[in-house]
């Protein structure tokens, strides 16, 4: 389990809340048995259950190692995912999370259906987020990524900018094999990846990725849905660079 380095003291941990209902509740683990715990200095903490509640669950840790490799992959890939309806959202997040997406920019594309603000889009960024950290935990990832909001395609692209390689999966993006045009690159340490929504790009969107550098890329002449399309892109980066 990835824990907080604060939940650890004289040589004991307890949880509450997800991690606690994991723990208790999901795995149904008890007294006696045994868990290994990775804090975000990347300690490893191996762990005896002292005691499970209702409401929370103590560990009595036996040995601490040293920091350990982590198992963020290279290259660090953002999805810049257009915001679509929220049971494809929430699939980008957690099988993305899964294939070792570093973190994730949603953004409110032109033909975005859902319309969130305010305190409705921060609950939905709290249940995103909550997502993420569950599909780590899962994956025994022992890093988090991040779920953040953009308003646009422009702030979205403007934000990863920095990356090193720089992809816009667009159904008119060019025509050569996407083996051969990523095949001759040397890996590159961060990678962008855009997605639009289930409606797709607008002519503006594509122009201002552009403007920041994104390479238009076709995934072929089917049209994708748009979370096939971010998983599988992500894939084929894995595929070709991850660890
Ligand atoms: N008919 C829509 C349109 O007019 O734009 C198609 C949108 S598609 C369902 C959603 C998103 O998935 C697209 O914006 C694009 O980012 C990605 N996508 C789907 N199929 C793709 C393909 N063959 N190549 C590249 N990207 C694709």
């Amino acid at each position: 389990f990835m824990v907080s380095s604060r939940s650890i003291r004289d040589g004991y941990a307890s949880y509450d809340g997800d991690l606690h209902h994991h723990m208790a509740r999901v795995l149904r683990l008890r007294s006696g048995d045994t868990v290994l715990l990775v804090d975000e200095l990347g300690r490893s903490h191996q762990g005896v259950i002292d005691q499970v509640t209702q409401e929370w669950t103590a560990v009595r840790l036996v040995a601490s190692s040293a920091p350990a490799a982590t198992t963020a992959t290279v290259p660090a890939i953002t999805v810049i995912q257009g915001l679509p309806r929220g049971e494809k959202v929430e699939l980008v997040l957690q099988k993305g999370t899964e294939l070792g997406v570093h973190d994730f920019f949603l953004f409110r594309a032109d033909r975005s259906v859902p319309r969130l603000n305010g305190d409705k889009l921060q609950s939905r960024l709290d249940r995103w987020q909550r997502i993420v950290a569950e599909a780590a935990r899962q994956s025994e990832r022992f890093d988090q990524p991040s779920v953040l909001w953009h308003p646009s395609a422009a702030a979205a692209a403007a934000a990863a900018s920095g990356a090193d390689l720089k992809l816009l999966l667009w159904e008119r993006g060019t025509s050569a094999p996407l083996r051969d045009k990523l095949a001759t690159l040397p890996c590159p340490a961060r990678i962008a990846l855009a997605v639009g929504p289930e409606g797709g790009f607008e002519a503006e969107e594509v122009e201002a990725f552009t403007f920041w550098g994104f390479m238009p890329v076709t995934l072929g002449e089917r049209i994708l849905r748009t979370e096939t399309a971010a998983l599988a892109m992500t894939a084929i980066l894995q595929y070709i660079w991850g660890d």
